[in-house]
């Protein structure tokens, strides 16, 4: 059985950027419904027993893998921010390095990020990961998918479904994804790169 993750700060934490009536709803009603609809799904499936990454990993399109998928996707996502007064404005370490080296500045990464969430049709969302190598890379996943399924660690997610900002930013996706990077806590982000 599967149970919702706790999200690590109170509910108007994140406030301004993404307000509590929002994370109550994404957090309470979307999430909390995947994790009922899998665990459901999962009886009988084959597929009971195994971690989330591996079902994702080995469930053919279908069910048991967009609501495994999602679940996979929501827990990296909250547990990925805090505060605005508390966050890092940017990385540090091993990763802000790869970052420098890879695209010249944390503002030229920053830009492709967004770029990428902005264009990416439908709902999803869009990923920074690793390969083997610790080679980054931005992705474009579509509906449920994880970049586990592409054989990359997933490292930081944006969630461009419209249920992720709409209550706050309506159609404007790209005014949510450019204020997302103020709560972006970089620690736990560099701890799944390390
Ligand atoms: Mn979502």
């Amino acid at each position: 059985m599967f149970k919702l993750v706790q999200l690590p700060y109170a509910m108007e934490a994140l406030e301004p950027v993404i307000s509590a009536e929002t994370v109550s709803f994404h957090h309470g009603k979307h999430l909390q419904a995947y994790v009922d609809n899998l665990n459901k799904l999962l009886i009988g499936s084959g597929f009971e027993g195994l971690s989330l990454v591996d079902i994702v990993r080995q469930a053919p399109a279908g069910a048991v893998f967009n609501n495994a998928g999602q679940i996979l996707n929501h827990e990296m996502y909250f547990t990925q921010f805090k505060l605005a007064s508390e966050a890092a404005q940017g990385p540090s370490g091993a990763l802000a390095a790869q970052i420098e080296k890879q695209w010249g500045s944390f503002e030229a990464f920053k830009t492709e990020f967004e770029t990428k969430g902005v264009g990416l049709f439908g709902s999803g969302w869009v990923w920074l990961s690793a390969d083997a190598d610790g080679f980054l890379v931005i992705t474009q996943e579509q509906g449920a998918s994880n970049p586990v399924v592409k054989g990359l660690k997933p490292l930081l997610t944006f969630d461009v479904w419209e249920h992720a900002y709409y209550l706050d930013y309506q159609n404007r996706r790209a005014a949510h994804l450019s204020a997302l990077w103020q709560i972006v806590d970089w620690k736990v982000v560099e701890g799944r790169f390390g």
